[in-house]
């Protein structure tokens, strides 16, 4: 591991704009991705700003009916918080697919959001990687992708976002409050958050340089039945090979996002329309432009029996 300076930020404004004073800065959390990637020096921040002691572990009710999430909520209180198993059951059910219980207790709401991808060449620092060093090439590009993205992909990069969280945020429109170097704060749909990987894989989000997450804002319940089914190697302890986030009205109406095929939760609310007619449908839409390898060419079935399955429990 590099050598790195650490500061514990006081206020979060003051934390957003010491990490504009220094290059090479990153924020840490839970740490559970960022020492990871420091130890195997695929991150090499020159400065960690320590943001564990501020003020943003609480879930509160909004006025509008919504919920406010401090960036600092753990995955584990989070997805046991009453509020949130009652009204936002897709959100308890994906956070506890992730991980295991000991990194959900670290683990928090805006290092969820922020982890990075799980491609095996972007870990492995022999390979050329245009995520980890920009202009490098694409090692998984003709290589090893089964686990990769179908979808929205391009020839620089074709990794998927790891969250599962992520997707249930997306299915349930939620909104990310920042606060900015110069003090200013913004409020980002999730539906603008993540970046295509375009030419740029490296940058993954909207988020400013020196950019702090101060919390996630869920709007009012919608109702419906939430489910979220992940589909993976093993049983537990292992990311998403495909996931599927729905809330599914009486009516048959619903939204559905995926997780595992694309950079960022995927999610086409036009394909939604389609529910009435079923899976098949739907996926045809969600995945029109689908370009898979042989490698990953199962995920374009495995998501439509996976959604079907979905709509059954909703449903029953
Ligand atoms: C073995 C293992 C298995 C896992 N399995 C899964 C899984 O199945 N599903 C899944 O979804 N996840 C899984 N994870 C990932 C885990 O959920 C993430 O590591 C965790 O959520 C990251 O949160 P953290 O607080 O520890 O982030 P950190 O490691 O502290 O930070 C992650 C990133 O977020 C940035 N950051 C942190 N807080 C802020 C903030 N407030 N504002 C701006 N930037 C910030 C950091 O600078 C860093 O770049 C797994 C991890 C491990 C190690
Ligand atoms: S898919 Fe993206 S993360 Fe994986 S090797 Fe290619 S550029 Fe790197």
């Amino acid at each position: 591991m590099k050598s790195f300076t650490y500061e514990r930020a006081s206020t979060p404004a003051e934390a957003a704009s010491a990490a504009a004073r220094n290059t090479g800065t990153r924020f840490i959390a839970g740490g559970t991705n960022l020492l990871d990637l420091m130890k195997l020096e695929i991150e090499t921040p020159r400065h960690l700003i320590d943001v564990n002691s501020l003020a943003l572990d609480t879930i509160e009710p909004l006025p509008d009916g919504g919920l406010r999430i401090g960036a600092l909520v753990r995955n584990t209180d989070l997805a046991a918080d009453a509020r949130i198993r009652r009204d936002y059951g897709v959100l308890s059910r994906a956070l506890l697919a992730g991980a295991s219980g000991q990194l959900r207790n670290k683990a928090t709401t805006a290092g969820n959001l922020l982890q990075r991808t799980r491609c095996p060449y972007f870990y492995d620092t022999n390979q050329p990687c245009n995520k980890r060093q920009p202009g490098s090439g694409c090692s998984a590009l003709g290589g090893f992708s089964r686990s990769l993205a179908i979808v929205g992909a391009s020839d620089a990069c074709i990794a998927t976002h790891p969250s599962d969280m992520a997707v249930a945020m997306r299915v349930l429109d939620a909104q990310v409050e920042t606060v900015r170097p110069d003090g200013t704060t913004r409020r980002l749909p999730i539906a603008q958050f993540y970046r295509a990987p375009g030419d740029t894989p490296q940058l993954e989000t909207a988020l400013a340089p020196g950019e702090l997450i101060t919390a996630v804002t869920l709007p009012k319940p919608v109702g419906g039945m939430h489910v979220y089914r992940k589909v993976r190697d093993r049983a537990s302890y292992a990311f998403a090979l495909i996931s599927v986030g729905a809330i599914v009205q009486r009516d048959g109406s619903g939204r559905v996002a995926l997780g595992g095929v694309a950079h960022k939760p995927w999610r086409i609310e036009a394909a939604e329309a389609q529910l009435p007619k079923g899976a098949r449908a739907v996926t045809e839409r969600l995945l029109a432009n689908a370009k898979t390898t042989d490698d990953n060419a199962f995920k374009l079935p495995l998501v439509e029996r996976t959604l079907a399955a979905v709509l059954v429990e909703a449903r029953a």
